[in-house]
């Protein structure tokens, strides 16, 4: 949507955004070890060094920093590394991806990115719920910590540590467009207040971030193109979908190809969060199928079945026909799967406004989200939510 294509490059006109790099995947996983080039919708002389513009900067400590908290807020005004500056062509793809300085880089593109596709989805502009205070977000691109966290004014990076191999998050993009998902719903329905006991609002703000994450990451035409090369467009066999919690910071892994319902998960908020994401990667897999047999590249029975169901012998021959339309022609899968995602997160987007943090239960998300959906999204993605027991069958 907003990652403009080569030819903007020669067209020598500035105001078509500027170049950035950015990894989908962390590099240390298998078929990702080379950024995307990406444009970001903001012009280069719009961009100071930092990276900084009119609603983030980028800081790069040079001491130990604490992590920031109730009684620490931003900004930072210890020692920091030089802000990064960009080449002599004013943009930024000329920064080595394995400098210090890329960290910061990095992390700015991955948010200005997040942000710019859902701004698309909303049709307007993002203000920061905490803009009263700080006009500013203030990207931190590393501490030593092993998270990532966004909050008030802020979002810091900090390095996950697995068996004494560190990783900045700065380079995953996953885990810093969960943290912006987490900024841009507390945007769009303000802080809460007075959560009530019964109250939903942090599982489903996990759920949206991890949403977040996943179609961000669509966005990707480079994502999209391995994905479906890999599985030879057959998303019954899942992969990359959902890998988006590969490193996180939180305590579990979250898969957004899980099978829960509601009533077999816990109270805690990661746990009660799985059967909505569930739901709604289910609806973008069968909004995806439904493109596929529209333009004649899949089986018709597709629709009429249970994919949680299928016997063997049924997906072998789904995937053996998908393979061979996908040989064929491997430009309508990409515009089937794009066209999916967008139903999706502009249903998503939309049902934003209707929610009160407050008193938000999870069936009244879903059931906002399957009003904002248009044609025949709202009826699957209302029959996936009815599966998972998250609103009540008709
Ligand atoms: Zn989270």
């Amino acid at each position: 949507m907003r990652l403009l294509r080569d030819d903007a490059l020669e067209s020598g006109d500035r105001r078509v955004g500027t170049r950035f790099w950015i990894f989908p995947q962390p590099p240390f996983i298998p078929g990702y070890e080379q950024p995307d080039r990406v444009w970001l919708s903001i012009a280069p002389d719009e961009i100071g060094a930092g990276p900084s513009d009119a609603t983030m900067y980028v800081v790069d400590p040079l001491v130990d920093k604490q992590p920031y908290g109730f009684d620490r807020l931003p900004p930072f005004d210890g020692a920091m590394r030089a802000p990064v500056q960009p080449g002599p062509d004013r943009h930024f793809d000329s920064i080595m991806p394995t400098s210090r300085a890329f960290l910061s880089v990095h992390a700015y593109a991955c948010v200005h990115l997040v942000l710019d596709i859902w701004q698309s989805y909303l049709g307007r502009p993002i203000r920061w719920f905490f803009d009263e205070t700080f006009p500013r977000l203030e990207i931190v691109a590393f501490v030593e910590w092993d998270n990532a966290q966004a909050g008030y004014g802020f979002l810091e990076l900090g390095c996950s540590d697995a068996e004494g191999i560190r990783r900045p998050y700065a380079l995953n993009f996953d885990t810093i467009a969960h943290e912006v998902g987490h900024l841009i719903l507390l945007s769009e329905t303000g802080i809460p207040t007075a959560v009530s006991r019964e109250g939903d609002f942090f599982p489903f703000s996990e759920a949206f971030s991890d949403l977040v994450s996943l179609i961000s990451f669509l966005h990707f035409d480079s994502a999209i193109d391995r994905l479906l090369r890999r599985t030879r467009g057959n998303l019954l066999l899942y992969n990359e979908l959902n890998r988006f919690a590969e490193t996180s910071p939180e305590t579990q892994i979250r898969l957004a190809t899980n099978f829960r319902r509601m009533s077999e998960v816990t109270r805690e908020v990661h746990d009660r969060a799985l059967p909505f994401i569930g739901a709604i990667f289910d609806a973008i897999v069968e909004l995806y199928h439904r493109e596929l047999v529209a333009r004649g590249c899949a089986d018709r029975r597709l629709l009429d079945i249970d994919l949680r169901y299928l016997e063997q012998e049924d997906f072998d021959r789904f995937r053996a026909l998908t393979a061979e339309a996908f040989q064929v022609r491997p430009m309508i899968f990409g515009l089937a799967l794009r066209a999916a995602r967008d139903a999706v997160g502009q249903a998503i987007a939309a049902s934003l406004r209707t929610i009160d943090p407050n008193t938000l239960r999870l069936d009244q998300a879903a059931s906002a989200i399957i009003a904002a959906a248009e044609g025949q999204a709202a009826e699957i993605i209302r029959a996936n939510f009815e599966w998972r027991e998250i609103v009540n069958s008709r």
